[in-house]
């Protein structure tokens, strides 16, 4: 497999250096060079593939002999070894519950695939690597989880103090062993700041082999796609087209459907949901891309001002805006009508939808008013446990926190405080 930056298309690596490197230099963003299609016989009988069978088979048509098949098998196997279900409303709507996994998020998937390909790649050459990740909320407890004592990794996580839920900071403060987490006091820019400049410091990338597993790297764009196949397969018989609703941030999920899309999953179109930072819904209506600072809301891991995967998605499309525009619509909502949808979801369903998952529902209803013969299927990209306050005051139940989150809950936090500048934090790095 060979991938090339989207500032260069003769910047060509291959996929252990797009996964170690994460970012060009060029400051692109690594994309496959070719985009294999699934066989037609793959899509006819795919009832009879379980999801790890699935994401066999598209990791191996994408990745292709790169990795021996033997060994991708396992790979799949370890990382994809929860499921995505696809749970039905009524006929029209259902959500895909991606909270399955050890954090409860979707990015249990990118960062269990991302830990056993790195895995993989430093085997042989007793290499040790060391993940430097800023999170400003579900990013890290997925890494922490999924890279929780890999041999050769070492972990460590930057996270803005007070600014991420009680549960969120148990997740990243509780594993020890391999996983660090610093607690910065400042914001989650300040983190992505010190990570960014650790990445250019001669002195930090002497001492340590750094690697970085923010939505980014290619490692965790890839196994996003198979859920994709994965609800395709469940909601095939009912034999309509259907609708994708993505709750997006960094478009890193919706970037992995299209993805899908391309290799031939035959799904008819894709909304890109947003709450109120929506630099593409507004792209996706005026034609203009205009990043500006993030605003906090309710579903705060979709507070993006300037999303990082964009690129991906015009490269997808040859930066054709007219063609990715008959492809995806663009939908957005405020706090206030998000707590609306929550509630509503609930009185007509009893199902206890999270405040990004809402918004993916809010927008299949937009959608269907004009699109009547469409199932809409939304992403529950988090367990709604993990945002008790909201879904508590919204709702009139309480959300059911899960046993691997209370086990979290319960365990004492170890965190290293650190002012929010890159010099105090080199420091610390150096002198361990
Ligand atoms: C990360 C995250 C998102 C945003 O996903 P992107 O791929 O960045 O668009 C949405 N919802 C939840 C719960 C998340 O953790």
């Amino acid at each position: 497999m060979q991938l090339y930056s989207t500032n260069n298309q003769d910047n060509i690596v291959d996929l252990k250096e797009a996964v170690l490197q994460s970012l060009p230099k060029d400051k692109g963003l690594y994309m496959p060079t070719h985009i294999p299609k699934l066989s037609n016989e793959f899509f006819e009988n795919i009832e009879d593939y379980s999801f790890a069978d699935i994401a066999f088979e598209v990791a191996k048509s994408l990745i292709g002999d790169y990795i021996e098949v033997g060994a991708l098998r396992g790979i799949i196997d370890r990382a994809i070894n929860f499921p995505a279900p696809v749970v039905m409303h009524d006929e029209a709507v259902g959500t895909l519950e991606l909270f399955h996994g050890p954090s409860l998020a979707f990015k249990d998937f990118g960062a269990r695939f991302m830990a056993e390909l790195i895995s993989h790649f430093i085997k042989r050459e007793e290499k040790h690597v060391t993940i430097l990740v800023a999170t400003s909320g579900d990013t890290g407890g997925a890494v922490a989880a999924g890279f929780y004592n890999t041999p050769g990794i070492e972990v460590i996580i930057l996270y803005p103090k007070g600014k991420v839920s009680d549960l969120q900071e148990k997740q990243l403060t509780t594993l020890g062993n391999n996983i660090t987490a610093l607690e910065i006091e400042g914001t989650f820019d300040d983190c992505q700041a010190i990570v960014k400049e650790a990445f250019l410091d001669p002195q930090l990338t002497e001492k340590y082999n750094l690697s970085s597993a923010n939505s980014i790297n290619i490692a965790r764009l890839i196994p996003q796609s198979f859920y994709y196949f994965e609800a395709y397969k469940q909601i095939k018989k009912r034999g309509k087209k259907t609708v994708f609703s993505v709750p997006s941030g960094n478009f890193g999920n919706l970037t992995a459907g299209l993805l899908a899309k391309k290799m031939g999953l035959p799904i008819d179109h894709f909304i890109a949901a947003t709450n109120i930072n929506n630099i593409v819904p507004k792209y996706l209506e005026t034609g203009i891309y205009k990043p500006k600072p993030s605003v906090a809301t309710i579903s705060n891991a979709m507070d993006v001002g300037s999303p990082s995967n964009f690129t991906r998605l015009l490269a997808l499309y040859d930066n054709d805006y007219e063609a990715l525009k008959s492809d995806v619509s663009g939908f957005y909502i405020s706090d206030h009508v998000d707590k609306i949808v929550m509630k509503d979801i609930y009185d007509q369903y009893s199902y206890v939808a999270d405040p990004h998952g809402a918004i993916g529902y809010a927008a299949i209803k937009e959608f269907q008013k004009k699109n009547d013969d469409y199932i809409g299927i939304y992403l529950e990209t988090a367990h709604p446990a993990k945002f008790l306050d909201v879904v508590n005051d919204v709702l009139p139940v309480k959300a059911k926190v899960p046993a691997r989150l209370q086990a979290v809950a319960d365990k004492e936090k170890v965190a290293h405080l650190l002012k929010p500048e890159f010099k105090g934090v080199k420091d610390w790095l150096m002198k361990r």
